[in-house]
């Protein structure tokens, strides 16, 4: 290939919003345009990369057994609404309706559509284990858009999703998947922690997210450094604190808060730190009305809380429940006389006293309330997000927050699918079963962005050899010497027949304007050809590393040297 019939467009600068790194260089080296927000194309650089990523993970799925399909990225929105995900999603569904009216989806993820593939064609347990995947087009109406490809509205992920018969057959394929992605990030060159996390919107359990550790990331999670356990503060878990006596009980005081609904306005108005609140927060769980508490300088893990309750979906309760419950408006819910609820409590507040609540009418709070005496604890839990300096549940040790880029992430679904969607089998012993099944998604194009912002210089980006768009650049120093010219023109040729994937810089243009779009696009192999072309010699170059003079003839070697270091 060469540069002078590519579509390469490189940019000085970028305008606009841009924070990451990986975003920036994207765009200046000439691998993305914007289309809209959250929306880009991706140009003949970034689809290289792209495929490169994709070729890595696909060799991994089939070795692991994984069967390649192509799904819709149109969906009927009645499946979707057959597992009660298109409520769940909301709005991060796109929605759209076909000419004769009738509503369909973009896909976000692919559950229903292959389930109910699956349960129209699978009738035995002879058919089972399945494992099929596919590399497609996902849509999510995020609300805020940002950082490039890192979080997007429209973005290509590989999906699998396997079948088995019982939950053993499910952790069996779960392993083999699990195993393959460590291939893969390995193969992709790129550090990463494998993170224990939840859910969310997609459901399930043993939720594992594998996290490239960035300073920039969006996700966060907590590590301990001896053990190696991590997992999302939502889910980490955290040990009850040892049993300590309580402070004596004062006399429980109202105090007049004018206005003072938040955390903040409630602490400085009232002059304590946010460790002597305690916040009341008020789900609706189906008919049932929960207020879950927690210390008020920590954050409440739902996801905790849905376990507690062995809830699937969880709702903050509205204003209408709230003031039906505590008979004020929100921002002044306390534990303290609530009507008709059950109150679960965090273990931290076991050893606490005399502490500051809402008081459950509009502006008023209550000093001094101690549980037990005014009011009572249904259920003590962990509910509360783990944060940093907390002990590891493993060996103790202090966990550390970090901040990464999720990268993956595999669930075990179980039978809600299946179940919502029909797919069921025959078992050995004549019984009619639903399929028990797991998914794996990994984004191709967030890698790419991923590997963009852990691999790059000030200069530009330095991609691993395994996804990088061309192995290498040959660049002709002088374009009006013809010895230059000619010594390129042959390299090129050698090193094309010689099995690499080159580009040739062949435009009319300034040395320094071709070393420096070479060092922003990022190949890992340099050829310069310039002042020693005329012995037969040129300078390769391995970009952001060594650089060697060699003869012409042996190019190729040197060049597959540097490569592999
Ligand atoms: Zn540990």
């Amino acid at each position: 290939m060469r540069t002078s019939h590519y579509f390469a467009p490189t940019l000085r600068q970028v305008s606009g919003e841009v924070e990451l790194a990986s975003h920036r260089l994207l765009l200046q080296a000439g691998y993305i345009r914007q289309v809209a927000a959250g929306v880009y194309s991706l140009l003949p650089l970034g689809v290289r990369v792209t495929r490169k990523v994709e070729n890595i993970i696909r060799e991994e799925m089939d070795a692991a057994g994984a069967l390649e399909c192509f799904l819709p990225a149109l969906h009927p929105l009645e499946l979707w609404e057959k597992t009660g995900r298109a409520e769940y999603w909301g709005p991060e569904l796109m929605r759209l309706k076909d000419r004769s009216g009738r509503p369909f989806c973009l896909g976000g993820t692919h559950e229903e559509v292959i389930t109910s593939l699956v349960a129209g064609e699978v009738r035995s347990y002879r058919e089972l284990p399945l494992n099929l995947y596919q590399i497609q087009t996902k849509f999510r109406d995020d609300p805020r858009p940002r950082g490039g490809l890192i979080r997007v509205r429209e973005f290509i992920m590989k999906d699998a999703y396997s079948f088995d018969r019982d939950v053993a057959g499910l952790d069996r394929s779960y392993d083999i998947m699990v195993e393959a992605y460590h291939k893969i990030l390995q193969r992709m060159g790129l550090p990463y922690h494998v993170v224990e996390a939840s859910g969310g919107g997609i459901g399930g359990w043993d939720t594992k997210e594998f996290e490239l550790p960035s300073e920039t990331g969006e996700s966060r999670y907590l590590r301990c450094e001896k053990c190696e356990y991590a997992a999302t503060p939502e889910v980490a878990e955290v040990k009850p604190p040892a049993p300590a006596e309580r402070a004596e009980a004062l006399p429980i005081e109202r105090v007049e808060t004018p206005e003072k609904r938040t955390i903040e306005q409630v602490t400085e108005f009232l002059g304590v730190s946010p460790r002597r609140l305690v916040k009341t927060l008020v789900y609706q769980v189906g008919e049932k009305v929960v207020a879950a508490l927690v210390r008020g300088d920590r954050d409440l893990s739902e996801d905790k809380l849905r376990a507690v309750l062995e809830a699937r979906v969880l709702e903050m309760a509205g204003p209408e429940t709230i003031a039906r419950v505590t008979g004020a408006p929100v921002g002044f819910a306390g534990p303290v006389g609530l009507k008709g609820v059950e109150i679960i409590a965090d273990e931290e507040l076991r050893n606490e006293a005399n502490f500051v609540t809402g008081g459950n009418e509009a502006d008023l709070h209550l000093r001094n309330v101690n549980w037990g005496r005014d009011f009572e604890v249904s259920r003590w839990a962990d509910l509360r997000c783990a944060a940093e300096g907390d002990p590891c549940p493993g060996c103790g040790a202090s966990l550390r927050e970090l901040r990464g880029v999720e990268l993956a992430h595999v669930f075990k679904l179980g039978t809600f699918y299946s179940e919502a969607l029909g797919a069921y089998f025959l078992d050995e012993d004549g019984t009619r079963k639903p399929i028990v099944m797991g998914c794996y998604g990994i984004g191709s194009t967030r890698m790419v962005a991923a590997i963009a912002e852990h691999y790059h210089d000030e200069n530009g980006l330095i991609w691993p050899p395994s996804v990088a768009p061309f192995d290498v650049i040959v660049i002709p120093v002088n374009h009006d010497d013809e010895v230059h010219r000619s010594l390129a023109e042959r390299i090129y040729e050698e090193l094309k027949a010689a099995g690499l994937e080159v580009l040739l810089e062949d435009r009319v243009e300034r040395p320094g304007v071709k070393f420096k779009d070479a060092d922003l696009i990022g190949i890992p192999g340099q050829v310069v050809v310039g002042r020693l072309a005329k012995e037969g010699k040129v300078e390769v170059r391995r970009r952001g590393g060594e650089s060697r003079v060699a003869p012409a003839e042996e190019v190729g070697s040197v060049l597959r040297e540097l490569l592999a270091s």
